[in-house]
């Protein structure tokens, strides 16, 4: 048997592991092999001591305890892991450039010809960054790597799953509107296809959502609310009529897509759910009416506290009315999340990670920093591994491939872990403790 390396990034400059044999076994079929984990944690229940794990044609075959594994399997070479568990997954990213290609703040860059291939470019080892720190699948909420993906799926670049909604869905002046740049450019810029689309009335939102279908959306991503990096709007105003939010739902259900709401104001997260958003993202005004309302309609809540933190940190750099509005939102953002754990408000790892100067607080492969806020809000380590694995598929309808958890029939997207992380979260957080990355049963990173 072989277990196959994608001969890309580090993988490639790494020779046969100490860990991973890649020594062939007699008849046995070349895409099985097998894993034996001194601890599996499977992403939703409990974690199995010295486990074994079976994958056969990208997926996985048998999961169990090592003195258990069939005799069907008596041909396979098994490899031995330290801590094994599903690969992770980030449900709000942005793949964007950002201060590589101009900051976030700066709205002209990204109309002069030429950046959306230079945002491309970028974004090939930013894809690569994100898989290496043990991240399988990504939820992209308005960027390029929707774009780019092609060339992931293809094998000519390495990254994970991209499910993107191609561009964010705001009203004219709302918080997906560049404030600062002529209406007329934006438009334009918005008729070819740019991380952002305004969209006005039932009939305009109706149109917008299959446009961003049209362009491969898997999920849909709306504004209803302002935001704090917009200028010209508040993070507490409300944004769509509940007629348009209504239609945006609506419509993408019919394609089989849900509906991703940027929301921060109370008003915008109740319009939301009321309209039957799946997921609300930031979330900061969070209290016991809306933790109730996300219950009785099965939302998830994705709390993006990496964000909040790693620009509160950096307020320097921000214009002053962004930093106002920062200042407002960090203690908001820790208390809601707070109250969500303590209200059992189901949770999805989203950090709104979007920055390529790999030293940014907030740079792509940093991912994992979400987890450490979730423990430091009181969820217990397994549960934060779950909020990364197990629940992120929930935020996608049933446009999410059949991953995040080590079961049979799921995708073998998978990573290994030097260190046990239920002692310790802040273990994920390091890259380098990732030890081996697969994807669909294909390792892509060794120590
Ligand atoms: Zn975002």
């Amino acid at each position: 048997m072989r277990i196959p390396v994608h001969a890309v990034g580090i993988a490639a400059t790494t020779s046969a592991s100490t860990t991973i044999s890649t020594a062939a076994a007699a008849n046995d079929c070349s895409s099985a092999f097998g894993i034996l984990a001194d601890l599996l944690i499977p992403g939703r229940g409990d974690p199995v001591s010295k486990a074994a794990l079976v994958v056969k044609d990208s997926a996985i075959d048998w999961v169990g305890r090592e003195d258990d594994i069939p005799a069907d399997y008596s041909s396979l070479h098994f490899s031995r892991v330290h801590v094994l568990m599903p690969g992770m997954w980030d449900v709000h990213t942005h793949f964007m450039g950002s201060n590589i290609v101009g900051s976030l703040q700066d709205s002209f860059t990204q109309f002069l010809p030429g950046m959306p291939a230079l945002i491309g470019a970028v974004t090939v080892d930013d894809l690569r960054a994100t898989l290496m720190a043990g991240f399988t699948s990504v939820r992209e909420l308005g960027g390029y790597a929707g774009d780019v993906y092609p060339a992931v799926e293809a094998g000519a670049i390495v990254g994970p799953h991209v499910y993107s909604s191609m561009s964010v869905l705001s009203i004219t002046g709302g918080h997906g509107d560049q404030h600062d740049v002529p209406l007329a450019t934006v438009l334009d810029a918005c008729s070819r296809g740019t991380p952002f689309a305004l969209c006005d009335g039932v009939e305009g939102c109706t149109r917008a959502v299959r446009q961003v279908i049209r362009r491969g959306a898997k999920v849909i991503k709306i504004c209803s609310t302002g935001g704090v990096l917009s200028l010209n709007d508040e993070p507490e105003d409300s944004q769509f009529s509940p007629a348009e939010l209504v239609a945006i739902v609506e419509e993408a259900a019919r394609s089989g897509r849900v509906v991703a709401a940027h929301a921060i104001g109370k008003n915008g997260i109740m319009a939301a759910l009321d309209a039957g958003v799946k997921s609300i993202e930031h979330g900061m005004y969070l209290d016991e009416e809306v933790a109730a309302k996300m219950k009785e309609k099965d939302a998830i809540l994705v709390p993006t506290r990496h964000i909040v933190e790693g620009l509160a940190a950096g307020a320097e750099d921000l214009a002053p009315v962004t930093r106002v509005k920062m200042e407002r939102m960090l203690q908001l953002s820790r208390d809601s999340l707070k109250l969500a754990v303590k209200l059992g408000v189901r949770i999805a790892l989203g950090t709104d990670t979007f920055s390529s100067d790999r030293k940014h607080r907030i740079a792509h492969g940093k991912n994992a920093k979400e987890l450490q806020y979730a423990v430091d809000a009181g969820m217990s380590p397994l549960r934060a591994i779950e909020m990364a694995t197990a629940v992120p598929p929930e935020t996608l309808g049933r446009q999410a491939r059949k991953a995040g958890q080590l079961k049979r029939g799921y995708d073998a997207d998978m990573i290994a872990i030097s260190k046990n992380p239920l002692g310790d979260i802040e273990i994920l957080t390091k890259p380098d403790n990732v030890t081996h990355v697969w994807k669909g049963g294909v390792l892509y990173k060794t120590p």
